[in-house]
């Protein structure tokens, strides 16, 4: 077994025959990042008790103690996601020194499973970006080609997992932030229903749009990670009871009969001809597998980025008041108030969020919002009503996740509409709440290609009986971009 690609299962396998214990995996791990990330930049900050807690996890098994579901399983952390006592810095120099207070749910929950955290991953500045070089500590590189950006803007989660460096990544969604890195990474990426995993100690972007997702090698493994942490929460008063428990074994291949919808919007102008071409393979894939697939419409898809870049910056100016160099972070010293106000929040924020945070107080403001804000959330239902209709056709929707493979760094950067707009095919799953998964479906010129399928709410179990089908004739996720 090549431990750089293994699945969650496999090595649970190996870690309970006793093939291998939680501490040389680890090792292992911490080897191939000191080998390779340096070039890759996936990590801000690897943890160094991560041996410690491995450690702990053999002698229970020593002992022959009953373990959790995910014990000696490590993975890295997106760094803006609460891990007790560590930094969480969400990318930015106003956080740069911020240790959190406490354990986010879905990390707290992981780590009663038996999880061990390896260390947190860059990615852009408050998980505004597609790329992670709006990170105040430089861009991460995409392990198939370290010219190139590995997506973002979990870059860094999807970065570590693609080179080896970790069995799972954890993420945030807003607008795609993990399947478009999953996506150029050849990774699955999910972002659950919204509600369905809490987003307790994440740190907020877009309340109404962010959610907390996991990256993995695949559809069983993204699953289990699911089951873990998702389920209501008392600190998230959106988060809803993981009632249809997903049971990874209860996974059926079988997807004959199952009614896919091609969503003719996905298709059009701006999809490059071999993502195209990759992506329909993959559907002609499943077709063969039984799956009944039909073109569908989703009428209001070309207004999904303005309304996305309306809805986001105006809830980001509103979650980002809260750096006010008083309560967290950078604090820059006056004896005047509103002079602390602005020179922390001057000097610590980056271009991408100020940017965001002027957008959106314009957006807000008195005699725009009804022009702007309110507009955009009523067409947010339009956009949500698309869906519905096509619901009542098919059971899933299959589509690309980017319309690009992984550009090169610098190439948008200092474009950020031609940035927002490669988002195109992942924000309406945010917008509608919608579960969607990425699945690595090929490499054009060597760079990766996934598709994605999107649900209805609650179905990930769709989701993942049509990723699994995929991946179990398919090997694109256990390629190792390192492999000697
Ligand atoms: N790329 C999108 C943005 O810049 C999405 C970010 C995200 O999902 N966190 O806002």
């Amino acid at each position: 077994m090549n431990l750089a690609t293994a699945t969650i299962y496999e090595l649970k396998d190996a870690l309970e025959k006793q093939e291998i214990t939680a501490v040389e995996l680890v090792q292992f791990y911490l080897d191939r990042i000191k080998k390779h990330d340096g070039e890759v930049h996936a990590f801000l900050e690897v943890f160094d008790d991560a041996i410690h807690h491995a450690k702990a996890i053999d002698h229970a098994r020593s002992k022959g103690e009953e373990l959790g579901p995910l014990a000696g399983i490590p993975i890295a952390v997106k760094d803006n996601i609460l891990v007790q006592d560590k930094i969480a810095s969400a990318g930015s120099k106003i956080l740069e020194n911020h240790r959190a207070a406490y354990d986010a749910t879905g990390i707290a929950r992981l780590r009663e499973a038996g999880a061990i955290f390896i260390g947190r991953t860059n990615c852009d500045e408050f998980a505004m970006g597609s790329s992670t070089e709006n990170s105040a500590y430089g861009p991460s590189k995409n392990p198939w080609d370290t010219e190139r950006v590995p997506g973002g803007s979990s870059g860094g989660s999807g970065a570590a997992l693609a080179a080896g460096f970790c069995a799972a990544a954890l993420g945030t969604e807003t607008g795609g932030s993990v399947r478009q890195p999953a996506s150029l990474c050849s990774l699955v990426g999910l972002k659950a229903t919204y509600g369905r995993i809490s987003r307790s100690g994440v740190v907020a972007m877009t309340s109404s749009l962010d959610h907390l997702s996991p990256f993995a090698r695949t559809a069983e493994d993204a699953a289990l990670l699911l089951e873990v942490m998702g389920g209501d929460d008392p600190l998230d008063a959106t988060s809803v009871a993981n009632e249809s428990i997903i049971v990874p074994e209860l996974l059926s291949k079988n997807i004959k009969g199952l009614k896919i919808g091609i969503p003719k919007e996905y298709f059009e102008k701006g999809l490059d001809k071999d993502v195209e071409k990759t992506v329909r393979e993959a559907i002609k894939f499943l077709e063969g597998k039984g799956a009944e697939v039909h073109e569908v419409s989703l009428p209001h898809t070309e207004y999904a980025l303005a309304v996305y870049y309306i809805i986001m910056p105006c809830e980001v100016s509103s979650n980002l008041a809260r750096f006010d160099g008083i309560r967290y972070g950078l604090s820059v010293e006056s004896t005047d108030l509103d002079t602390i106000y602005k020179q922390s929040r001057g000097q610590g924020f980056g271009e991408e969020p100020k940017r965001r945070i002027m957008i959106g107080t314009y957006a807000l403001s008195s005699g725009y919002y009804d022009a702007y804000y309110k507009k955009a959330l009523q067409v947010r239902t339009l956009i949500r009503r698309d869906f519905d209709e096509v619901f009542k056709e098919v059971d899933c929707v299959v589509a690309p996740v980017s319309p690009t493979t992984a550009w090169k760094i610098g190439e948008k950067a200092k474009d950020p509409l031609t940035m927002y707009l490669s988002d195109v095919y992942t924000i309406s799953a945010n917008l509608t709440a919608l579960p969607a998964m990425a699945v690595p479906c090929g490499f054009v010129d060597g760079l990766p290609v996934g598709f994605q399928v999107i649900g209805k709410p609650f179905d990930e179990l769709t989701l993942f009986k049509v990723g699994k089908a995929y991946q179990d004739e398919h090997d694109w996720h256990v390629r190792d971009p390192f492999a000697e």
